[in-house]
C-alpha cells in the first residue's frame, strides 16, 4: 500500500512537472501591462517636475532643521495632490548638528588657504581653532597602528583615495575613514583632523558626510573636517618637501538639543490583499550645502512618480498595497529608518519586498534582489520584463538602499534598482549637488523601471522570502 501510493505520488508528479517548470512567471498579459506603463513613463516628464520643485523651493534639508520640516509639508502636499491614501507623517526626535564656520590654512612652509567642510557631528575647535604640525597617514589602517599618545598635538591627515565605480562598490571601503578618523586621532592624543575628501571628484568642493553617527554614544572625537581632492594634494606636495607643516584650522558646528524629523508616508490601498505590503521609498533630508537634487531629491521624485504612474495606469489598484516612505534623517545614521523598523515592527512579516532609490539620476542597469534560495528565479522573470530598459539580472545579494538596513535584518526581502553610480560620487556631499546636475529627461528610466517592477510584485500572488 505504502509502496503503491509511493508510486502513485511518482506517476503524478512526474505528470504536473514538467508543466510547473515550464509555465512563465509572468503571463503575457502582464508582461503587456508592464510593457505599456514603461513605455507611458518614459513619455511622462512628472519625475523632473517634483525634482525641480522640490530643489527650487525647499533647497537644502538638512535633518532636524525648519528647512527638512518644511520638506515634509512639500511631500505631504505632492502626494495628496496625486491622490495617493493614507498620507501621514511619523514624528520622531533626531539630534540637531549645525555646520558653523570652517577654514584651513596652512601657516608654514606655504601659507595658504586649503579648503573643507566639517564632517557631520563634530565637534568644535572653538572661534580660536587649532593649530599644530600635520602628520599625514596613507590609510585608517595606518593611523590606526600608530602608538597610543604618539600624536600628542597633531593634526592628522588620513589620505586615502577612492576607486570609481559604476556600482559605487569604492564607497563602503573610503567612507570608513569619514565615520572613524575623528575618534581613533583623538585616541592617539590628536588635536584635530583632516581626511581627504570621500568622493571621486576633482574639483574644489569638500564632501561632507556624517561621522560615526552622533545617535551612538560615546567618545566625542576631535574636530575633523574633509579636504577636497586638489587640496589633499596640494597639502601631500607640501608635505614631501621633508620639512614640518604646520596648519591651522577653525571649525565652529553646534550639536543643539534633539529636534524633531519625521517619514512621511503614503499609499494606495491593496484592493484584494491590502495587509501586504510593497515598500517603494527614499530619503527626504539631505546635507545641508547643496540642494540635494542627487542625493536624495532623484530618489524621491522617482518613487513618487513611479507611483503615480502606477496609479494612473492601472484600472483598479494593485492586489496589495503600495507604500511610499520618504524617510527623514538619513543622513545623520538612519534615524528615520529605525523608527519605521520600531514603529512597524508588528507588520514586517507582511512586507512582501522593499527597496530604496538612493544612488542619484543615472539609468538602471541591473535588478539585485535578496530573495529565498527558492525564489531567485522571480527576480531573473521580474529583470526579464526590465530587459527593454537595458537592465540585466543580477546577484541575490542586494542592500536595498541604505534605509533598507533595519527591514533587511528582520528578513524583509529586498531588491535594488541598480542605478549608474559612475559620476555619482562627484557630487555626493557637496554644495555641487543641484538640479543643473540632472539632465531633464534624466529619471525616465527610472520611473519607467520602478513602475514596471511596482506593477509586478504588487499585482501578484507571489512570495520571495
Ligand atoms: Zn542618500
Amino acid at each position: 500500500m505504502r509502496y503503491l501510493r509511493h508510486t502513485f505520488a511518482v506517476i503524478v508528479l512526474a505528470a504536473i512537472a514538467p508543466v510547473a517548470i515550464s509555465r512563465p512567471v509572468f503571463s503575457d498579459a502582464v508582461v503587456e501591462s508592464a510593457t505599456q506603463m514603461m513605455q507611458a513613463a518614459r513619455a511622462d516628464n512628472h519625475g523632473y517636475e517634483l525634482l525641480q520643485s522640490l530643489t527650487t523651493e525647499i533647497g537644502p534639508r538638512l535633518a532636524g532643521t525648519p528647512a527638512e520640516a518644511r520638506a515634509r509639508q512639500w511631500a505631504v502636499a505632492k502626494l495628496q495632490a496625486s491622490g495617493f491614501a493614507n498620507v501621514r507623517i511619523d514624528e520622531f526626535q533626531v539630534p540637531l548638528w549645525l555646520r558653523g564656520e570652517e577654514r584651513a590654512e596652512i601657516l608654514s612652509p606655504f601659507p595658504q588657504s586649503l579648503t573643507i567642510a566639517t564632517l557631520g557631528g563634530s565637534v568644535s575647535t572653538g572661534v580660536q581653532g587649532v593649530t599644530g604640525e600635520v602628520v599625514s597617514f596613507d590609510s585608517l589602517a595606518a593611523l590606526s597602528a600608530a602608538p597610543a599618545g604618539s600624536l600628542q598635538s597633531r593634526i592628522v591627515f588620513v589620505d586615502e583615495p577612492m576607486a570609481r565605480s559604476r556600482d559605487g562598490s569604492g564607497y563602503a571601503a573610503a567612507v570608513a575613514k569619514r565615520r572613524m578618523t575623528a575618534y581613533l586621532a583623538a585616541e592617539k592624543g590628536a588635536s584635530a583632523a583632516l581626511i581627504r575628501s570621500v568622493g571621486t571628484s576633482s574639483h574644489r568642493f569638500a564632501h561632507t558626510g556624517q561621522m560615526r553617527a552622533v545617535v551612538e554614544e560615546g567618545a566625542a572625537g576631535i574636530p575633523t573636517a574633509a579636504l577636497t581632492a586638489p587640496d589633499a594634494d596640494q597639502l601631500q606636495r607640501a608635505l614631501a618637501y621633508g620639512e614640518p607643516v604646520t596648519m591651522k584650522i577653525v571649525m565652529t558646528p553646534e550639536l543643539l538639543p534633539p529636534a524633531t524629523s519625521g517619514n512621511v508616508i503614503a499609499e494606495i490601498v491593496g484592493r484584494e490583499a491590502p495587509d501586504e505590503i510593497v515598500v517603494v521609498s527614499a530619503h527626504l533630508d539631505s546635507w545641508d550645502q547643496g540642494t540635494g537634487a542627487v542625493d536624495d531629491g532623484a530618489g524621491v521624485a522617482i518613487v513618487i512618480a513611479a507611483a503615480r504612474a502606477l496609479m494612473g495606469g492601472m484600472e483598479k489598484p494593485p492586489r496589495r498595497t503600495v507604500r511610499i516612505v520618504l524617510f527623514g534623517a538619513e543622513e545623520v545614521g538612519l534615524v528615520g529608518a529605525r523608527h519605521y523598523a520600531q514603529t512597524y515592527a508588528s507588520t514586517l512579516e507582511q512586507h512582501i519586498v522593499a527597496t530604496e532609490s538612493d544612488f542619484g539620476a543615472g539609468d538602471i542597469w541591473r535588478f539585485d534582489t535578496r530573495f529565498g534560495q527558492d525564489k531567485i528565479h522571480l527576480g531573473r522573470a521580474i529583470a526579464q520584463v526590465l530587459e527593454p530598459l537595458g537592465i540585466a539580472p543580477g546577484n541575490n545579494q542586494a542592500y536595498g538602499g541604505p534605509d533598507m538596513k533595519y527591514l533587511r535584518e528582520a528578513g524583509v526581502p529586498v531588491v535594488t534598482l541598480m542605478q549608474d553610480g559612475s559620476d555619482y560620487f562627484d557630487l555626493h556631499h557637496t554644495p555641487n549637488d543641484t538640479l543643473d546636475k540632472v539632465p531633464p529627461g534624466a529619471l525616465d528610466q527610472n520611473v519607467a523601471a520602478h513602475v514596471a517592477y511596482l506593477y509586478l510584485v504588487a499585482n501578484s500572488r507571489l512570495y520571495f522570502r
